[in-house]
Parts: structure tokens; C-alpha cells; sequence
């Protein structure tokens, strides 16, 4: 657990210790420049018990401000103790994520006597914009983006004032000497901002607010057209919308919400979370009409609690940009970029020092899991098994973040995007130099991907520095042993939908048995073929095609006017990559069983197919032959028996899903080793986590799954800091030569 705030120098740590040893808890507690890092480790009641009298029966003068827990393996202490700081990261005390708003902050915004009434730009030390404002350490006033703004005396007495919430609180301000709010384009008419606005997503206008990491578009999202709309020129056909709800009950309206994810959208971290909705009418169906889940978040800044008071329903509230491209952050930025989109700007004049997205969380095996890692917990540092090197590691492709590892703690960039545009990859140089900066950061040594075409890569490649190309997947499951703090041998299952393969395949179906920097490839999916290639990747029916001409030759490719292209290719070996994607598997079955026959989206295919089980139990399962070397042949005649039979889909995914636990459980008795980690985007899906954890677990293994880092591309980063001290630096050899960890 790592607890950042006012929590050194408080008495935080005998506090901690006579806690622990109280409720007979083992572990340790340390002081590290990021705040507090502990780990105990006891029965589960107990460790609900220390989590909730942590909090309680702090001392008086420690503040948690952020707090990340992650549940690791046991790890057999015999005490609790006090251990020695880490020297570490000093440098990053007082980096912290933004915090949304506080309650007394809250009560004070809708206090009509307060002086901070209405002001959408209210904080306190203990809530506000933090690492979206710092461009420099210390933080302080003058390093942060408040600089322009002087504090009136009333503002100053209250920073001034050792008993005053807003003792040293860097972002304070109030209305007469703070940042303030504006709408473009001007109207004479004298409408309030907010009402303004408020009006406007009535009328069913698009909306760009400028916000805590940068501008976010709204729409309201009763309003179809008006989401629509949104979606056309946003060029964002399907992928779902993020919600935010004026109120956690308006969210349980909508939604089925567990105490767990209550507490996950009122932390202070605010993140998008993805629930499942419920059948209560109201919001549009083409805000998520391809998803199981709705993305759902609460007001988290003074600036949306006054605009959801003023339009106390549901907006659609998504990343200001088009497509994929990073959001813009400034305001003459956002003035060009989202021309034609935003038909309104909610405006001010507080400038952000870096983009930062909504996050997204899930809940996943009763825990909190991070898909994507931006506002409210970058960059708080994951600590590693391991004193590390100083690594810049530069992640994959898609989803990119980047990490600099700073002896045993491993600061991950936020979430930066796919590097496809120009202005992404700007975006990810533009971090390389901030984050370096921001810890006075000197690395040593790069880690990159193996895939020669990263744009990632091909900066390492030029920056002069040595290199370490490591193998994707073996970075997903680096990445995923890592933040659990994982030691030995231990099974890594890695599957998602493309890595650049030490084979020049295609991966994506992979087991490895590691150990150290020892990667030993196991098993993995039986290779076929992508005809068209990045074509197969978006338009799943082809991997189908494809896997039916290899059972059946020709007349096995179902009727399509391109069949007779689709055979040629296949015949001809033209453009047909290899793989052994299993992302790439479930494509195929869904577009089999009638579910999608393309992906308009990543993943979008294998979403649906998952969401078609919807509740149905069922332990039926496909054959899928083979361990090492995994045989789909069976299971794919089986799936076009089954639709051809009109079985429902419901049940061909699940006995589809079945076989692929089915699989991971066989490999796990066969290679033996006590531990299993399961990472890559492929364990995004809920059900597939879940069964294969509780199948796993039934048979005598510890799991480990994702919590703090995505499972997705975007924990790569992590995987390769992790990595690059085993691998053998080289200074510009060619791409694809190997210069990486052992491999057998
Ligand atoms: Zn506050
Ligand atoms: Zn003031
Ligand atoms: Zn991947």
C-alpha cells in the first residue's frame, strides 16, 4: 500500500506499527520520497479492520491524501517492523495525482454566506489539482501554473495559518484573486457561464469544458441526437461513452452498484467505473451500445459539481479531441482542434502543465483494477521486487504510457494514447522530457519494444542512448508480477491481440515459464494465418475465412463477394501474416457464432462475445487440443456446428471461454509451478478473469492478476523498467537483432 499526504514526521509509523501488531498482523512499514509504502499481510477480516482503523485512528496531525492498495501473495513474515527509508524517489515528495473535491470544500461551494460560493476553482490542502499544475519541485506555488496568480489578503491569512485548512495549500484562490470562468463564443445577453452551458446541452449542443487535465466534450446523454451528433464529429463511431452522474443515487438509478464501487467513484481519485447498467430508461442507447458496461463518473472538481447543479442529469463526458489523438489542454489549442466538434467552450484561465484523462477503473475479482491509468493516480509509484537501474522504458504502441524506474520504484506516465498521429507522438516525447524533468531524472538506459515499426521504438533506436528491445508479452507478464510483488518461478499467461513475436510473428496466445529474466515459451496457440493483415485485424470474419480454409480448404470460406480474393490470398500465401493471437481467436468465434463480424473498435469483438454469456452458467466446453501447442481446429469445427445448429451464442461463448480456462488450468498442472500470472488485454474480460482465477485457485495455484496497472498495452511500460536490468544493452544495432533476456 502506498499512502501519500501529510503523513511523515506525524508519528505515522509507530502508529502504523502498534495498529498492525494490535490486530496481530505481520509486515512492514517504510518512508519512501513518495509518502509511506507498508505491507501487511494477515487473515482477511483483520486486514478489512486495519484498512478502516487506518483512517479512523490516524494521528491527529496526518492527512491521507491518496492512498493505493494492492492485494498481494503471502509473503510469510513472522513480525511487523520498522524498516529503513528508501532513499529513493526523494525527490518526488509532494508529487501527487489530483484529488477531486473534498466535503469541506464541497460544503463551502454551496454555502450562499461562504466567499468561495459558486467558485469553480475552490481547494483546499487536502483536495484539487496537483500533478495537472506542477511544472517543477518543490512543489510549491511559484512551480505550479497558480504562479499568475496573487494571492489576495484574505487568501493569504488563511495559506499563512498553521490552523487553517489552507495551510500551504499551493492551488488556493478564491474569486477575487483566482482563476475565473468564460464562455465562447460571447453573447450579450448577461446568461451566467454555467447556465449558459447548462442550456446549451439542453438544446442538445456539444460542449467543451475545460477541466482538470484538459478539455473534456459533453453532450447530454438522454439526448440520442445529440450523442450522435457527438459521435460524427468526434469520428468516433461505436466505442463507448463515459458517463457522469449529477449524484452516486443518480448513478444507482442507471446502474448496479456494489459498495466496492461506490467507494471506487467516491475516492479521491474519481475514476471513470465501469458498471453494469440497469434496466431503468433514460440514457441513450448509442452511448454504449456495443458494451456490457456503462463508464460511469461523479462530479470530481468545484467546476463540474456547479455544472451538474445546474443540469442535475446524465452527460456524456468524453476526452476532448478527435479520435484518438491526446486531448487538447490549451486554450487556443482547443479553440482550433475542436473546431466543428464543440459548439461551446467552457473556458478559464488556470492553465494545465499536462494532460491527464479521466481513468478507468473496473472491479475485477472483488478488487479495484486499473484500465486505463491517468487522473487521480498518475504518478504515484509502484514499488518493484528489485533495486532497478535508472530505466527510461518507452512502451508498446497502442494505449502507450511510458515509466522511469528510480531504485525500487517505478513511476509510470499517464496513460499518453496510440502513437498513430503526428500530434500523438509529439505528445509522447513531449512526456519523455516532463517526466525526466520532473524527477531530475538521468536515464542510463532505454527500454523498448522488440516490434521494429513502434513508433516507441524507433525513438529509442535515435535517442543515443543503449537499448534494451524486450518481447511484448514477456513484458505483460514482467509488468503483472511486478506490481504483485512477485519472487520465483511463476507461469506467465500472456494474451491479447498483436506483439511483435521473437519469430517475426504475430503473438498474442503465449505461456511462459519465468523466472528472473528467464523466459521460457511453454505453449502457445497453434499459428494461422491473418489474410490482409491489418485488414483480418479489423474485420474479424476474415480470421474466420481463414481458419476455415485450413480445415476445409476453399469450399469451407463462407459466401461474401470477397471470398474469392480471401481464397486466392490464402492460396497464394499473399499478405497472409502468422499468429497465435488469441485476441485474434476470439474474433473468429464471434464473428462464427454471429456476434461481430468486424471490430470498429479494439477489442470491440471480443467485448460483444463476452457480453452475450450475460449470467448464463454454464461449464460446457469446446475442445481445445493440445498444451504446448494449443489446437483450435476442434473447437472452431465445433463452433460452426453449433451455429449452424441455431445453438444461441450465449452458449457457444461460454463453452468458448470455458475452453480457454480449461487450457490455462492444464498448463498450469503441467509445468508445475505454484504461481500463475495472467496479463494482456485478453484479461479485460471479467469472465474469463474470473473463472480462470477461481479454476486456478480450486486447483491448488496462487493468481495473480492486474490492480494498479492495466492488463492492456498501457502496463507494458512497467513490464519493460522491470526487464531492461537483465537484458544486454546495445547501441544501434539493428532492429530485430536480439538484445533482450535469456530465452530458451
Ligand atoms: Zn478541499
Ligand atoms: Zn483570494
Ligand atoms: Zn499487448
Amino acid at each position: 500500500m502506498t499512502l501519500c499526504g501529510a503523513v511523515q514526521g506525524v508519528g505515522f509509523r509507530p502508529f502504523v506499527y502498534r495498529l498492525a501488531t494490535e490486530l496481530g498482523l505481520t509486515g512492514w512499514v517504510l518512508n519512501s520520497g513518495a509518502g509511506l509504502i507498508l505491507e501487511v499481510e494477515g487473515e482477511s477480516g483483520q486486514l478489512e479492520r486495519f484498512l478502516a482503523r487506518l483512517e479512523d485512528e490516524k494521528p491527529p496531525a496526518a492527512v491521507i491524501l491518496a492512498r493505493e492498495t494492492s492485494y498481494l501473495g503471502a509473503a510469510g513474515f513472522t513480525g511487523f517492523e520498522i524498516r529503513a527509508s528508501d532513499a529513493a524517489l526523494e525527490k518526488t515528495a509532494g508529487v501527487l495525482p489530483d484529488l477531486a473535491t473534498c466535503p469541506a470544500c464541497l460544503a463551502e461551494l454551496n454555502d450562499p454566506a461562504d466567499r468561495r460560493f459558486g467558485y469553480a476553482f475552490t481547494n483546499c490542502t487536502l483536495c484539487g489539482p496537483r500533478y495537472t499544475i506542477l511544472d517543477g519541485i518543490p512543489y510549491d506555488r511559484p512551480n505550479t501554473t497558480m504562479r499568475g496568480f496573487a494571492l489576495c489578503e484574505a487568501c493569504a491569512r488563511e495559506y499563512g495559518d498553521p490552523a487553517d485548512r489552507r495551510f500551504h495549500a499551493q492551488p488556493t484562490a478564491c474569486p477575487r484573486c483566482g482563476p475565473r470562468l468564460w464562455v465562447e463564443p460571447e453573447d450579450n445577453a448577461g446568461v451566467p457561464p454555467l447556465r449558459r452551458v447548462a442550456q446549451a446541452l439542453t438544446q442538445g449542443r456539444v460542449v467543451a469544458l475545460k477541466g482538470i487535465g484538459g478539455f473534456q466534450l459533453l453532450a447530454d446523454a438522454r439526448d440520442e441526437a445529440a450523442v450522435e451528433r457527438l459521435r460524427r464529429l468526434k469520428h468516433r463511431e461505436e466505442k463507448p461513452f463515459a458517463l457522469m452522474m449529477p449524484s452516486l443515487e443518480e448513478a444507482r438509478r442507471f446502474c448496479w452498484v456494489s459498495p466496492a464501487e461506490a467507494a471506487l467513484l467516491e475516492s479521491s481519485a474519481a475514476p471513470i467505473v465501469l458498471l453494469r447498467p440497469s434496466a431503468t430508461p433514460g440514457i441513450a442507447s448509442n452511448v454504449a451500445r456495443f458494451s456490457p458496461y456503462l463508464g460511469v463518473m461523479l462530479p470530481y472538481s468545484p467546476l463540474h459539481h456547479l455544472l451538474m447543479r445546474e443540469h442535475p442529469r446524465p452527460i456524456v463526458a468524453t476526452s476532448g479531441n478527435r479520435s484518438d489523438e491526446p486531448i487538447a489542454i490549451d486554450n487556443a489549442e482547443a479553440r482550433r482542434r475542436l473546431d466543428g466538434i464543440a459548439d461551446l467552450f467552457l473556458m478559464h484561465d488556470r492553465p494545465v502543465a499536462r494532460h491527464a484523462d479521466d481513468s478507468v477503473v473496473r472491479l475485477a475479482r472483488g478488487r479495484e483494477s486499473v484500465l486505463r491509468r491517468a487522473r487521480g493516480y498518475a504518478p504515484l509509484p509502484v514499488r518493484v521486487p528489485r533495486q532497478l537501474p535508472a530505466v527510461l522504458a518507452v512502451g508498446a504502441h497502442l494505449k502507450n504510457t511510458i515509466a522511469i524506474a528510480v531504485g525500487r520504484q517505478v513511476c509510470l506516465s499517464q496513460h499518453l494514447g496510440d502513437l498513430d498521429t503526428p500530434e500523438a507522438r509529439a505528445a509522447f516525447e513531449r512526456a519523455i522530457g516532463d517526466l525526466c524533468r520532473l524527477y531530475d531524472f538521468q536515464p542510463e538506459l532505454v527500454a523498448c519494444d522488440l516490434h521494429p515499426d513502434y513508433a516507441s521504438t524507433q525513438w529509442a533506436r535515435s535517442c543515443g542512448l543503449p537499448v534494451v528491445a524486450l518481447q511484448h508479452h514477456q513484458a505483460h507478464v514482467a509488468s503483472c508480477a511486478a506490481e504483485n510483488d512477485i519472487r520465483g518461478e511463476y507461469l506467465g499467461v500472456a494474451w491479447d491481440g498483436t506483439g511483435y513475436g521473437r519469430d517475426g510473428h504475430v503473438w498474442g496466445g503465449e505461456f511462459f515459464l519465468a523466472r528472473d529474466g528467464d523466459f521460457q515459451r511453454v505453449a502457445h496457440l497453434r499459428p494461422f494465418r491473418l489474410p490482409g493483415g491489418e485488414a483480418a485485424i479489423r474485420e474479424g470474419w476474415r480470421v474466420a475465412a481463414s481458419l476455415l480454409w485450413e480445415l476445409g480448404g476453399a469450399g469451407a470460406v463462407p459466401e461474401r463477394p470477397e471470398r474469392s480474393l480471401l481464397a486466392r490470398m490464402l492460396e497464394r500465401d499473399l499478405n497472409c501474416p502468422v499468429t497465435t493471437s488469441v485476441g485474434r481467436l476470439f474474433d473468429a468465434v464471434a464473428a462464427l457464432a454471429g456476434v461481430a463480424q468486424e471490430n470498429r473498435f479494439e477489442g470491440q469483438a471480443a467485448m460483444l462475445l463476452e457480453s452475450r454469456i450475460d449470467g448464463l452458467v454454464s461449464d460446457e466446453v469446446y475442445p481445445l487440443e493440445g498444451d504446448q501447442i494449443g489446437d483450435w481446429a476442434p473447437l472452431i469445427e465445433a463452433v460452426r456446428a453449433d451455429a449452424g445448429r441455431g445453438v444461441s451464442p450465449a452458449l457457444i461463448a461460454a463453452r468458448f471461454h470455458n475452453a480457454l480456462v480449461h487450457w490455462i488450468v492444464r498448463m498450469a498442472r503441467r509445468v508445475a509451478a505454484s504461481q500463475v500470472v495472467l496479463s494482456g488485454g485478453c484479461f479485460q474480460n471479467s469472465y474469463l478473469v474470473e473463472r480462470a482465477a477461481a479454476a486456478l485457485e480450486a486447483a491448488g495455484f496462487n493468481v495473480y492478476t492486474h490492480q494498479r496497472v492495466p492488463p492492456n498495452d498501457g502496463g507494458i511500460a512497467l513490464g519493460q523498467a522491470v526487464m531492461a536490468q537483465w537484458g544486454r544493452p546495445s547501441a544501434g544495432r539493428p532492429a530485430g537483432e536480439t538484445a533482450c533476456a535469456t530465452e530458451r
